[in-house]
């Protein structure tokens, strides 16, 4: 049984053989972090018999996506993992949200990787019950400066004109961005007060709309599950690095039975 909930929102409803899925966001793919990326590729190349039946990727699966004519080098780094994510797919299936380093994957990329696109936020029926899942990015509302920002790139027209220039006009532009944000990031620092994070009454907003009681999110690297009242929770995802004592490689697996585990890759 399931709560009455507004249609608007994107569903995708799990065949009734799976028996457990994973969830995955905030890799932040980059060449220049090989310990992280060689997790991944172990993690996506587990046996068959032991992996879930399905991997959903909540969005920063990517350091940063400028194209998807990024793929037309055959060695390079996006052709690597478009491979790596096919093979995985041929067994499982694999969906994958945009987050807000890799909202430009788009259809090319994500028939490359094997993967089916999900809008952020889609439901998630699975046994009878709705998940809610988001990158989370939409849901930290406090953070004006970014939330105009997100306005703006993710409009159609910024992303014609930026889709429109050289490949090596985009890496520019990209580190440019990535430099801003860093110097915001670094200049909030000493005050967590100023970390944006997913705003509750918003997230039960969403929640009460999608008729789910659990929101699954990424984006905040800050893996916790917080009680929003009346029965719903908050399950943030772990981001990924390898390279932090103890490492934080992690996978959230939903089972059959409506369990939500953290499972330690390392
Ligand atoms: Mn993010």
């Amino acid at each position: 049984m399931t709560r009455p909930h507004d249609d608007r929102f994107a569903l995708w409803r799990a065949p009734a053989q799976w028996q457990a899925v994973d969830f995955i966001s905030d890799i932040h793919l980059q060449a220049g972090e090989p310990a992280t990326a060689r997790a991944l590729g172990d993690y996506l190349r587990t046996p068959v018999a032991l992996r879930a039946d399905a991997l959903f990727i909540l969005g920063d699966l990517f350091e940063v996506w400028i194209g998807d004519d990024t793929l037309s080098d055959p060695d390079g780094f996006a052709a690597l993992w478009a491979k790596e994510l096919l093979d995985h797919s041929r067994d499982t299936p694999t969906f994958f949200m945009c987050g807000n380093r890799d909202f430009l994957l788009g259809g090319d990329a994500l028939a490359a990787c094997g993967m089916k696109g999900l809008a952020d936020p889609t439901v998630l029926e699975f046994r009878e019950r709705r998940w809610l899942l988001s990158h989370g990015d939409a849901l930290c509302i406090d953070d004006h400066e970014y939330q105009r920002f997100r306005h703006q790139v993710r409009s159609a027209d910024w992303q014609t004109t930026f889709l429109a220039q050289t490949l090596a006009e985009r890496e520019a532009i990209a580190r440019e961005m990535r430099t801003r944000s860093e110097q915001r990031k670094r200049s909030m620092a000493h005050d967590p007060a100023l970390w944006a994070d997913v705003d509750t009454d918003t997230a039960r907003e969403w929640l009460r709309r999608a008729g789910a009681d659990t929101l699954i999110h990424g984006h905040t690297h800050r893996p916790a599950t917080h009680d929003l009242g009346d029965g719903m929770s908050r399950v943030v995802l772990s981001d990924w690095d390898a390279l932090t004592v103890p490492p934080r490689l992690e996978v959230l697996r939903l089972t059959a039975d409506g369990l939500l585990q953290r499972r330690p890759l390392a």
